[in-house]
């Protein structure tokens, strides 16, 4: 096989609250004692199993007993108080790692609720940060949007409309949802609740694509951000794979790919990212690996 020059992107692996959700799992299983967490702490199933072998486990699976002496973890994209339990009330400590920037989204669509303006959540309906923001909303909450089409469905008579997104959202979506917004004349107040690190690597993705004959996203379909790196790269560089470890590579078909850019979603482990550069090095000896300038 020809040679092959593999780029990384500069920001790669997890992003920083994942980073803390992580670090803040481990120290607490390394600690001793029961852990657990209410669901997904990250969208990584290959990181909760390493989690789960360490001793992770589940609130629900815990009798009355061993959740008094337990600590509970909540996950790094925010929990609904309809999600907690009563039960949970009695845990020995209850630890809330919902990143600071998801925060900062619910503490804007709580400002606007307070203010008495109708709120669009733009997110992913099912998504356990979009219902965190929902709920923030409470009565205020004039609809969620995850889709032009579902924009094309309002029929609303407010005169203007208080706009939240979920933090992994893109700038397009963004764009095309305040175009739609001013087009029917209806004024928004808008507040830039997009994460700064997912759009530096969707940026990032993007440019580095253009020069790519193949890109590999990293990271596991579940993961909002991932789905939406795949999306904006897929936009610069046909030939975008989304795969969640080494052993996809195979049956990707790499032949003829001269230049293989890697990006990664914000809950991938660098573990997996050294695996695939491992692997692409067993397709091709020769292999350059260099980071994005
Ligand atoms: S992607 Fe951004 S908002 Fe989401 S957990 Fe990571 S740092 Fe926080």
């Amino acid at each position: 096989m020809p040679d092959m020059r593999v780029v990384l992107a500069r920001e790669l692996g997890y992003c920083s609250g994942i980073r803390r959700a992580i670090d803040a799992a481990e120290a607490a299983l390394r600690s001793g004692g029961i852990v657990a967490a209410t669901d997904t702490l990250l969208h990584n199933a290959g990181e909760m199993n390493r989690l789960g072998s360490m001793g992770l486990r589940s609130v629900e699976l815990l009798s009355d007993e061993e959740l008094g002496a337990a600590t509970v973890l909540l996950p790094a994209h925010g929990s609904t108080r309809s999600e907690h339990p009563g039960r949970i009330a009695g845990a020995r400590v209850v630890r809330d790692l919902t990143c600071s920037i998801v925060n900062r989204a619910r503490d804007a669509v709580s400002r606007f609720a307070g203010a008495g303006v109708p709120v669009v959540v733009v997110g992913d309906k099912e998504h356990r940060e979009t219902r965190y923001l929902m709920e923030a909303a409470g009565s205020q909450l004039l609809m969620v949007v995850a889709s032009e089409q579902d924009l094309n469905t309002l029929e609303t008579s407010v005169s203007h409309v208080g706009v939240v997104y979920q933090t992994t959202q893109s700038r397009e979506f963004r764009g095309q949802v305040l175009e739609w917004f001013r087009r029917r004349g209806i004024e928004v107040a808008e507040e830039m609740t997009l994460c700064p690190e997912v759009l530096r690597r969707q940026d990032g993705a993007v440019t580095l694509a253009r020069r790519c004959t193949v890109m590999l996203v990293l990271g596991d379909s579940s993961s909002a951000n991932t789905r939406r790196l795949v999306a904006v790269t897929a936009s610069a560089c046909p030939r975008t794979h989304l795969i969640c470890d080494a052993a996809e590579l195979p049956d990707l078909g790499l032949n003829g790919a001269d230049v293989v850019g890697v990006v990664s979603g914000t809950s991938c482990p660098q573990t997996a990212i050294d695996d695939v550069v491992a692997g692409l090095r067993q397709v091709c000896p020769d292999l350059h690996v260099e980071m994005d300038a």
